[in-house]
């Protein structure tokens, strides 16, 4: 497991509500507006090669997406290696860029599959055959090559553990061998991952999708029938709304015993990156201990749980309280909002390309 970042910083004793935009431009602000500065200035003139490995459904594309509204999205790429073959399966309908992309893979694909075989892997792709590694280097080379020097945050590359040593040489490759690169390892306990996938709920009419546990909706009703607790529909386009409840998705009861081979093989490939020499790795870490809590973090960087009750009208009374899980090593922990993980990855990230006797420079 991780070490445990501190994210208190001496003098900043306000609470913030990172569940807003505004709120954690203020928290972020206060807690590494030092770091954030410089990183802007390093990204103007100079850029980074990272990869992010995480469990599927560990938050990935929260943390990432947070950072760049942090940093600014115009200095970072993100590349989603699903996302650029979906866009590839797209353009093949429109003949011109079709044409566009075959003529660039004729140039630049090496590997043993003819172009008519490499996309017919890929238009009849089925979610559990992966395509071949060297059609996809291919094609996020052509999504690099469009890049304007943004620092490059690639996701779902590599996948397996045959990719790695790709990555490891991938500035070679992709001819970015000025740019540092780094792994981004995530570390979220199974426990975690599964009570979000029971709590998950939607609304049968619209698909509106929220949580039972951690993101609900305006109406909560009790039904003293199945003494039960039900979000309503909000969603005022939806033609349910204010009537519709949400409910589990089939299959959400089991949590993660469905992907669970998934989970295992992302596990296997973080603990195998962590291993690596040469590269550095920057570590997230979702958890906290129960017992190291308050040394580490402050109160409100902890997730919240909603917990309901009602009154003798049966009108749903609604409080919340620190959500505790079980730890990867089964000792008690709290989950952490996105937001202090996201500032431990900043600070990182900023000793790993700025470094602190910089200072001033
Ligand atoms: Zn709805």
């Amino acid at each position: 497991m991780f070490e445990i970042f501190n994210t208190k910083v001496e003098n900043v004793s306000e609470t913030f509500d990172l569940n807003t935009p505004a709120g954690r431009h203020e928290y972020f602000h206060q807690k590494a507006a030092k770091e954030i500065e410089e990183l802007k200035e390093y990204l103007e003139h100079n850029s980074f090669v990272s990869f992010w490995l995480a469990k599927k459904g560990a938050g990935k594309g929260t943390y990432s997406k947070m950072f760049s509204e942090i940093i600014g999205e115009e200095r970072l790429a993100h590349i989603s290696v699903g996302d650029v073959v979906r866009h590839v399966h797209a353009s093949v309908e429109d003949e011109q860029a079709k044409k566009a992309l075959y003529t660039y893979l004729d140039e630049n694909y090496r590997g043993t599959l003819s172009l008519d075989e490499a996309f017919d892997a890929l238009i009849n792709r089925e979610t559990k055959t992966l395509l071949p590694t060297e059609f996809i280097l291919t094609l996020v080379k052509r999504e690099i090559e469009q890049l304007d020097g943004q620092g490059i945050m690639m996701d779902g590359f590599p996948r397996g553990m045959d990719q790695i040593s790709y990555s490891l040489y991938f500035r070679e490759i992709m001819n970015l061998r000025h740019d540092p690169d780094f792994f981004v390892l995530i570390d979220v306990p199974d426990s975690v991952l599964d009570a979000r996938v029971k709590a998950r709920v939607v609304c049968p009419k619209c698909q509106l999708s929220r949580s039972i546990k951690f993101l609900l909706t305006k109406d909560i009703i009790y039904d003293p029938e199945t003494d039960t607790y039900h979000l309503i529909c909000d969603n005022p386009a939806c033609e349910g709304c204010g009537e519709e409840r949400l409910v589990a998705k089939e299959g959400d009861d089991l949590g993660i015993e469905g992907i669970r081979d998934r989970l295992e093989a992302d596990d296997e490939l973080i603990k195998y990156a962590l291993r690596l020499r040469g590269i550095p790795k920057l570590t997230l870490r979702n958890t906290v201990p129960v017992d190291q809590a308050q040394s580490y973090v402050d109160e409100y960087e902890i997730t919240p749980e909603f917990v309901f009750d009602h009154n003798a009208n049966n009108e749903v009374e609604i409080s919340t309280k620190p959500w505790v899980v079980k730890d990867s090593d089964g000792s008690d922990a709290y989950s952490l909002m996105a937001a202090p993980v996201v500032l431990s990855f900043i600070k990182q990230m900023h000793a790993q390309l700025i470094g602190d006797d910089t200072m001033g420079v």
